[in-house]
């Protein structure tokens, strides 16, 4: 088994479209170990898209993460991470497959309804960044 780190982003919140990904995540076979509503902090946002703070799209990114609440999830299945990342689908909504999460909520590349980490190594540390350690099974 292996867990993965995902959020449910604040546009999918405002929409509430919450439930649907949760019935679309448990339907793909994971368990949901830890969960929590919160509304980030710039400081948090900022943080944790530290990687991307040259790319254009940075500020950007960080006003939308903090513009309303959203929902912090632990997963957890075989492969979760590369599932995870299937079940979300592609970056760009309009790339994404059918059937997929953000094919499905998203509306744009840059609202795109959910994150997922992309390896096992950036998940531990993602997990690390939102959850403290006795919260997660
Ligand atoms: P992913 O979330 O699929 O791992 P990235 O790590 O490349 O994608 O980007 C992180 C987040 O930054 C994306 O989920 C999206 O919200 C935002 N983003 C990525 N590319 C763009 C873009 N070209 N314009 C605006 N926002 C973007
Ligand atoms: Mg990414």
């Amino acid at each position: 088994m292996e867990k993965t780190f995902a959020i449910i982003k604040p546009d999918a919140v405002a929409k509430n479209q919450i439930g649907d990904i949760l019935a679309v995540t448990e339907g793909a076979g994971f368990k949901i170990r830890a969960m929590q509503m919160t509304h980030m902090t710039r400081k948090q946002a900022e943080g944790f898209y530290a990687v991307h703070k040259e790319r254009p799209f940075f500020g950007e990114l960080v006003e939308f993460m903090t513009e309303g609440p959203c929902v912090l999830l632990c997963l957890e299945r075989e492969d979760a991470v590369v599932k995870w990342r299937e079940t979300m689908g592609a970056t760009n909504p309009a790339n994404a497959a059918e059937g997929t999460i953000r094919k499905r909520f998203a509306e744009s590349v840059g609202r795109n309804c959910v994150h997922g980490s992309d390896s096992a190594e950036n998940a531990a540390i993602e997990l690390a960044y939102f959850f403290a350690g006795n919260t997660l099974s």
